[in-house]
């Protein structure tokens, strides 16, 4: 097996009195994509801290390319392309200052590459980064990212206030190219619906915990939804083994079911209940399943 790219084990790390990362280990193979799922709050910035570096391990190991990289961060952030949340880019330079302004800093950037992707974002070189939309912006940030071919891109909230197009065509597309070149995607969200279109690997973290840490494929197909439909109204069905929840109401509710379901079916026909339903869970259904509560923030949050 090829030296995983992040090879983190048993980190924790607290503020205070609060535990914003418990005993996380994890691995991200070189080629994937990786999806970071958290709602607020549930340890996603931390834990890129310690992987760019900006935070030391308090317990656990942190290597990245098999370095430590708070020891090594010219090392490990020369490898490294990464855009975060507040993508605090300088709003003062213009698109071409910035491109001359980065490429110093990084001995591999390819100037060509760069162009390419200026004309593909369609970000004009005279343009400063304040008059940016904040799309704009986020392009800028991910050309930044990209542009000296990083071997590790770690994306923090790529999408967060970017417009459903800018997200399906920018970060779909440059994603994929960068995996199938063989290089790593770190990104975390808690835009459930996007993770699943993108993501090779997702990691659900809740509270600093590690929920769940699988391939999308063995996720997806390891869970499902049985709609059923109850003979009398239900307060909350029981909850038998192989059964993550239940929603809905009345005498409709939905079970989020994890692998062999027989022992469900014969529960529910045991209730006198009916299936009237049955199709694979959405990755939202099954965070939620795990996490007990939704990573998407309620709109004024
Ligand atoms: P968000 O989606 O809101 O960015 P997150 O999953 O990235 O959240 P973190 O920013 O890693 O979460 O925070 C995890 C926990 O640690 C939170 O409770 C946060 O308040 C706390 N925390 C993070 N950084 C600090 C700090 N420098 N000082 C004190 N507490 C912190």
């Amino acid at each position: 097996m090829a030296e995983p790219v992040v090879d983190i084990s048993e980190l924790t790390r607290s503020f205070g009195t609060k535990t914003a990362l418990s005993s996380v280990s994890l691995s991200i193979a070189r080629g994937t994509v990786h999806g970071l799922v958290g709602a607020n709050g549930a340890g996603k910035t931390t834990l890129i801290k310690h992987i760019l570096g900006l935070l030391r391990a308090e317990s656990g190991s942190v290597r990245i390319f098999g370095l430590d990289p708070v020891t090594h961060p010219v090392g490990v952030l020369s490898r490294i392309g990464y855009l975060s949340e507040e993508n605090d880019i300088p709003g003062w330079m213009r698109i071409d200052e910035l491109m001359r302004y980065s490429r110093a800093f990084y001995p591999a950037w390819d100037d060509r590459y760069a162009a390419e992707l200026q004309q593909a974002f369609t970000l004009d070189p005279a343009t400063k980064v304040l008059n940016l939309s904040k799309g704009q912006k986020a392009r800028a940030g991910l050309l930044i990212g990209l542009a000296h071919r990083p071997e590790l891109l770690v994306l923090d909230e790529p999408s967060s206030g970017l417009d459903p197009i800018v997200r399906r065509d920018i970060l779909g597309a440059v994603l994929r190219t960068i995996a199938d070149e063989g290089r790593t995607v770190l990104f975390s969200s808690h835009l459930l619906e996007e993770v699943e279109q993108v993501a090779d690997h997702v990691t659900m973290i809740r509270q600093g915990k590690i929920m769940l840490s699988a391939p999308l494929a063995t996720i997806k197909a390891s869970h499902y939804s049985l709609s059923v439909r109850f003979a009398e109204s239900q307060r909350a069905p029981q909850l038998v083994a192989g059964v993550l929840r239940w929603d809905g109401t009345g005498v409709e509710w939905t079970a989020v079911c994890r692998d062999d379901t027989d022992g469900v079916r014969s529960a529910i026909a045991g209730w006198g209940a009916h299936i009237v339903g049955e199709r694979a869970s959405t990755l939202d259904e099954i965070f939620v399943a795990h996490v007990g509560t939704s990573a998407t923030p309620p709109p004024d949050a």
